[in-house]
């Protein structure tokens, strides 16, 4: 007597990423979950809907385990000025003018994802620039990294910026040498600007945002994400919770929080991983800078913060990219093991972008993750390449060694910093190319296998979601991804073209080419 199904996938090459059973050729689905994976001999025990996968390659829904959802939902709804449509300033202005003849006089027009270097006039656009394209309209461009923004003269003017403005805490307001006047470019500045000057999306436009975005993730074969917001705090899990529940964000969401709303979900007796599958309580991030040449917060701040969340049973997440912030973030750690000395919280440096062998050796120590982004090589490399001190060139963006000392990489595209899309990271973390195809540090070169891994089994270890998805198991959620080609038996020039069939989450197809 054959078994009753709610999803059959066969003739497919199943890449499980379990190492004790790599290959496959059936999985069936009941409920949300995968109860069997075998060869295609065993379709015969099974009865319910079928899918002929023709050969192509199954393998886990990717988990990108440090996003921006909200940031991405808006973004979607701004002009698009990456070096993908744009190639030079100009390019930029007639972008603004064009939106500004169909926008009302007095409406902010926003543009995103900017980047300097790859402008044919290699610099920041200027307020004069915005002005030149939209006088009557306030503009605010963002740069591609998120920690820069330019705004025009009615822009600045709504912002209350003007000669006489200091820099604020953690900011700094670029001036033009001759006036002294504001440039129009802000450093360190976008959350004032987003959330105090610029008037908030309507939840229509919002919930229009998420949609986009929805559709962004699960194009790209995501079935699980990490929401990395130091902003977040309850009134957006709520927020999130509502996407949710009307279906318009389908891939499960690990949502992390600022220190700020800690003790409100302790009120609330939210825990550590509160929540269900589809939608759940992460990290405490924590944000480091060095944007005036310290650090921001101090240690003894950083030190106390960490301990206390630590204390509170929660995983940490530090923003840490520069050497000076990584160590101090190590400290941090260190300081809280000492004080409170309670293993196995994963506590996760985000980025950790440049990392010199003695501080591996004490992330090593006190068993920290890394949250990583390959895909930064890819699209940032040639930057790297001219901006990176050749001394730090081989500690950047490593995968390699994170791997090899037990630092447990996820990976990770910090959307809408980079597309959400994992393929180009895969691609980086094996070629170490960026896309002009110059390589970088090459040592820390890893297997398809091993790159795929980090976006699926590494995000979901990231979360504490080892046991649950990550790999084609039984027992674990079908949250899977068919894909054209093979990731790992294509040549690696190939695997940032290969294109997401199907997407499927908890056993339902969600997305189709
Ligand atoms: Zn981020």
């Amino acid at each position: 007597m054959s078994r009753e199904a709610d999803l059959i996938l066969y003739n497919a090459n199943v890449l499980t990423l379990n190492r004790r059973k790599p290959r496959a050729e059936l999985v069936v689905v009941k409920g949300d979950r995968i109860v069997w994976v075998g060869k295609n001999d065993g379709l015969g025990l099974f009865k319910g809907k079928r899918i002929d996968c023709e050969g192509k390659t199954l393998m886990p829904g990717f988990n990108d385990a440090h996003i921006h959802l909200m940031s991405y939902a808006s973004n979607l709804l701004s002009l698009d000025c990456s070096s993908a449509s744009v190639a030079s300033v100009s390019d930029i202005q007639a972008l603004i003018k064009q939106q500004a003849a169909r926008t009302p006089q007095g409406t902010w027009i926003k543009g995103v994802g900017y980047n300097e270097f790859y402008l044919a006039e290699h610099r920041h656009p200027t307020r004069r620039d915005l002005d030149q394209a939209a006088p009557h309209h306030p503009v605010r461009l963002t740069h591609r990294s998120l920690h820069a923004c330019v705004l025009n003269s009615l822009g600045l003017a709504l912002a209350g910026i003007t000669i006489e403005t200091p820099d604020p805490d953690g900011g700094l307001i670029d001036r033009e040498p001759e006036t002294g006047e504001p440039s129009g470019l802000l450093y360190g500045m976008n959350s004032y600007i987003n959330e105090q000057v610029i008037p908030p999306l309507s939840d229509e436009e919002l919930r229009q945002g998420v949609r986009l975005a929805n559709q962004g993730l699960l194009s790209s074969g995501i079935t699980s994400v990490q929401d990395a917001t130091v902003r977040n705090g309850f009134e957006q899990w709520q927020t999130f919770h509502g996407f949710k529940e009307r279906g318009d964000l389908v891939p499960r969401l690990s949502m992390m929080f600022g220190l700020h709303a800690l003790a409100e979900f302790k009120k609330k007796g939210m825990y550590y991983c509160y929540g269900d599958s589809r939608l759940r309580l992460g990290a405490v991030k924590y944000i480091l800078d060095e944007t005036k040449g310290q650090l921001n917060p101090s240690q003894g701040e950083l030190n106390e913060g960490v301990l206390q969340a630590h204390q509170a049973g929660f995983q940490v997440a530090i923003h840490a990219v520069e050497e000076g912030t990584v160590e101090a973030a190590a400290t941090a750690l260190e300081y809280c093991l000492i004080e409170y000395p309670k293993g196995g919280r994963r506590h996760r440096l985000e980025h950790c972008s440049i990392c010199p062998p003695p501080l591996l050796r004490r992330l090593k120590a006190v068993k920290a993750l890394v949250v990583t982004q390959p895909a930064f090589i890819y699209y940032s490399g040639e930057r790297y390449l001219s901006d990176v001190p050749d001394i730090q060139l081989p500690w950047l963006y490593r995968t390699k060694s994170f791997l090899r000392n037990g630092l447990r990489p996820a990976g990770s595209s910090d959307c809408p910093v980079a597309p959400c899309n994992p393929l180009p990271g895969v691609y980086a973390a094996i070629t170490r190319k960026a896309e002009n195809g110059r390589v970088l540090s090459p040592r820390e070169s890893i297997s398809a296998e091993d790159a795929l891994r980090i976006y699926t089994l590494g995000g979901a270890y990231a979360s504490f979601e080892e046991q649950l998805k990550g790999s084609i198991e039984v027992g674990k959620l079908a949250d899977m991804v068919l894909l054209s080609a093979d990731p790992i038996s294509v040549a690696p020039e190939q695997i940032k073209d290969i294109q997401v069939e199907k997407t499927i989450v908890g056993g339902e197809v969600v997305w189709e080419r």
